[in-house]
């Protein structure tokens, strides 16, 4: 059956997908979000940074997520034996929003669509995107629901905010593999049992194996005792573990000193997940008549919690373009969207480089830190990747990371005010 075009046909109502469809309904646009699932649904991804608090504030939706009730959130704590460093977003460099939340994705995706509802935008459940040809002068895009009902819609653009469906990246074969090896993630919810005081619930713990560098948990508490609670690692370290999941991955949580004895009074409350070879990549972040948006079109690594982030991005710089073009006005998609977009996805790239090459250890760990510069990696790991004034954000990012982790190798803290580059 043949349906008439909606103006922008989202594919996927995650957070990607709720925030351009608010941005473009607000601007008066008819916005078709098509999301294959039905809401609430688990989704992984549950520490937001403060960066998405401004994005959500911009996109109107901040009242909303504030009564939500979820975590509030106002930094990251990374621990390894006795080593420990702590970064309050509130001592970022980039101005904007210094606080976020850990929120469960099921409730806090619930509420963004109703949001892009509230916003004027039309979310349909249970449908999903099947094919799309964008040979003509308008895509064609095809959608069927569970009941087997097919219908073809001629939007005038398409938004692929389908996530780990990489809907259009597979259907148009733009998937390219990802620069980063293969990792997995174990994790599950948790009754945490943490004594009062033990541990600031409101910023998440990156904990590392002492053992092995490059593996590392995290836990990220809710507001009912209840925690999210994951292992990362390569396949080959997972397959060291025997026994039942729970059993393999109560060992793991054994093996980080540190986080056995937080978590002794702890138990599962859900069972163990398993996400392995997350990291994927694109060849083209636009087309004729689309645009990939969120995990539709990269995602890198779980470490620094960058996905909702980088996810509302895509979303809000799509939505300015898509506003212009439709306006009349000439735009470029590569200069005004997939450029932009990628500055902040390098800074994040440079940052998980460093983190399993060690070098963003010893930057973070280093006992004698410079205080503009701790707050310019703070302003990172708040989200703030894609601000230009700061020296370590965008393709430079790398070349300086890595001067200042030899700096820190060193021990000297006069040359790691040199190594920003600036004075
Ligand atoms: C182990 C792990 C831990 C993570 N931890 C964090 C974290 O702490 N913080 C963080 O910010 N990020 C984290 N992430 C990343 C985060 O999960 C994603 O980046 C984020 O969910 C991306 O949002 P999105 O809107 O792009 O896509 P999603 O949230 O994935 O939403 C996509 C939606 O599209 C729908 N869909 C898919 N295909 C179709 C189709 N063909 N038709 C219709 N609908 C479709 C899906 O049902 C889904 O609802 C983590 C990722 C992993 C793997």
């Amino acid at each position: 059956m043949a349906g008439v075009g909606p103006d922008v046909l989202v594919v996927g109502a995650g957070p990607a997908g709720s925030v351009a469809a608010a941005l473009l309904a607000q601007r008066g646009y008819q916005v078709l979000v098509q999301e294959r699932q039905h809401f609430p649904r688990f989704s992984i991804g549950e520490s937001l940074l403060a960066y998405s608090t401004q994005l959500l504030l911009e996109a109107g939706m901040l009242d909303a997520v504030l009564a939500g009730g979820f975590q509030f959130k106002n930094g990251a704590t990374f621990v390894c034996d006795e080593l420990y460093s702590e970064f309050n977003f509130a001592n970022k460099v980039t101005a904007g929003c210094s606080f976020t939340f850990q929120v469960l994705r099921s409730e806090f995706d619930h509420l963004l669509a109703k949001e892009a509802e509230r916003h004027g935008a039309t979310v349909s459940y249970g449908v999903e995107i099947t094919a799309i040809d964008v040979r003509g002068a308008q895509p064609q895009v095809t959608t069927r629901t569970e009941a087997g009902d097919v219908t073809v819609y001629r939007p005038r653009f398409v938004l692929d905010a389908s996530g780990f469906g990489r809907t259009l990246a597979r259907l148009l074969e733009l998937e390219q593999p990802s620069s980063f090896p293969v990792r997995a993630a174990r994790f599950c919810h948790i009754k945490d049992g943490i004594v009062a005081g033990a541990f600031d619930r409101q910023k998440i713990r990156i904990g590392i194996n002492p053992t092995n560098r490059d593996v590392w948990s995290w836990l990220i508490p809710f507001p009912n005792g209840h925690s999210s609670l994951g292992i990362v690692a390569s396949r080959d370290h997972l397959a060291r573990y025997a026994g039942t999941d729970e059993q393999q991955f109560w060992a793991m949580v054994g093996d980080e000193p540190k986080l056995r004895i937080l978590l002794e009074a702890a138990h599962t409350v859900r069972p163990i997940g398993e996400i392995v070879g997350y990291a994927a990549s694109v060849k083209a972040l636009h087309g004729p008549g689309f645009a990939l948006l969120g995990n539709a079109a990269e995602f890198l690594d779980p470490v620094f919690s960058s996905g909702v982030t980088i996810a509302l991005h895509s979303a809000k710089l799509a939505a300015q373009v898509l506003d212009r073009q439709f306006r009349g006005e000439a735009v470029s998609w590569q200069q005004e969207f997939t450029d932009p977009l990628m500055f902040g996805i390098e800074t994040f790239r440079t940052f998980v480089s460093g983190w399993y090459d060690g070098s963003l250890q010893d930057v973070i760990f280093y006992p004698d830190k410079n205080p503009s510069i701790h707050r310019m990696i703070c302003s990172v790991l708040a989200g703030y990747a894609w601000d230009p004034a700061n020296p370590y954000t965008g393709p430079s990012s790398a070349r300086r990371l890595r001067a200042l982790a030899a700096v820190c190798r060193a021990g000297g803290l006069a040359g790691a005010e040199a190594a920003t580059g600036r004075p």
